[in-house]
């Protein structure tokens, strides 16, 4: 395994990412709040995409301090749209934190970093490189993609027990300054240039010290395990009406939804039913006494190792119990309310079928 410093690397880089970076709202400094924030909105969500949010974002929260006096309610709805609501939830309790124990600000070593909700070891690297020039590796799908090319290494990029091995190789090439840029030219570099598809090595400023373009192995690295098959899932969601109002249940298990709007649902084993005996299964689960009618949608998505499909029927219960009694709002009033992608999808079909 090379751990020499390649030749020159660093400085191209660093020159090139200062050349030619992106005009994005978050290199405005290197405030780490606002380097935290957009690292957290940037993990599975594309750049363009996660503009318009930091930017209201920092109009809403513009500091840490305000962030943590901020609600639950107030961040998810911010983050509606974005997904993967988890990560909203670990913000607010991170900022609620650093303020208390902190001072209000983020600490600086990685190892604390580490330590708050929802900041990993790639967030913390960014943070403590970025924010505070801290000597600390970043390894993401991006960086180890470039360095398995720029040094043909056969290591699987998206194996978590490479992890260790592709933080040795980044660590081995940081500079001894501008810590700043170099990493993020080097996520740069992944984002815009050495793609995951079709790199575009003619225009890349480390050609000339890239081993696959080199040795004619680009359409071959990075060498990827291939994934776990996922898991399929099918749920029956009712709509249930009372004055051109819908019934949504906030969800209060701990997990990927918690805190989102849904439909009441019950769990499928497959996409067929039969009517009688599901009746019996709502009654059971949601105490919902009625009978399934018409189907209304059917939406299918995707999130972690899961493939769900929700059947979507509109359902007459002869009562609602007490609990969900003002749990009923208006098409205009869900826009407002935190929801993941398929239920959004559900409701946005809703208001075209008006
Ligand atoms: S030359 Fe091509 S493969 Fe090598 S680092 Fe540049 S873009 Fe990636």
């Amino acid at each position: 395994m090379p751990l020499n410093k390649i030749s020159g690397f660093s400085k191209t880089l660093i020159n090139w990412y200062l050349s030619s970076k992106r005009d994005l709202p978050w290199r405005l400094n290197n405030d780490s709040y606002r380097i935290w924030i957009s690292e957290i909105m940037l993990q599975q969500t594309r750049v363009d995409a996660v503009i318009v949010y930091y930017e209201n974002w920092m109009k809403k929260w513009p500091t840490l301090l305000k962030l943590s006096k901020a609600t639950e309610d107030d961040v998810l709805n911010a983050w509606k749209g974005l997904g993967y609501y988890s990560r909203a939830r670990n913000i607010l309790k991170t900022a609620q934190i650093v303020v208390k124990e902190n001072s209000g600000k983020l600490p600086e070593d990685i190892i604390s970093l580490n330590k708050l909700p929802g900041i990993g070891r790639y967030t913390a690297g960014a943070i403590a490189s970025i924010a505070y020039g801290k000597q600390e590796a970043i390894v993401d799908g991006n960086v180890s993609r470039v360095y398995a090319r720029l040094l043909a290494l056969e290591e699987v990029i998206n194996d978590p027990k490479q992890q260790d091995f592709y933080y040795d190789i980044a660590t081995s090439q940081l500079p001894g300054k501008q810590l700043s840029e170099f990493n993020q030219g080097l996520m740069e570099l992944g984002a815009l240039i050495c793609t995951p598809q079709k790199p575009n090595c003619i225009e890349c400023p480390v050609k000339k010290k890239c081993l696959a373009y080199k040795e004619d192995l680009v359409d071959k690295l990075p060498n990827r395990k291939k994934a776990a098959k996922s898991t399929k899932l099918v749920r029956l969601g009712l709509i249930i009406k009372k004055n051109k109002k819908f019934l949504l249940i906030k969800q209060n298990k701990k997990g990927l939804f918690y805190g989102l709007w849904e439909i009441p649902a019950i769990a499928l084993k497959k996409e067929e039913f039969n009517e009688k005996t599901i009746a019996d299964t709502i009654s059971n689960e949601l105490k919902l006494v009625g009978e399934i009618e018409n189907k209304i949608y059917e939406v299918k998505h995707t999130f972690t190792k899961y493939r769900e499909t929700i059947l979507v029927y509109s359902f007459t219960p002869e009562k609602i119990p007490l609990k969900w009694q003002k749990s009923f709002f208006s098409l205009n009033e869900i826009n407002d309310l935190p929801m993941g992608s398929a239920h959004k999808k559900i409701f946005n079909y809703m208001r075209k079928r008006k």
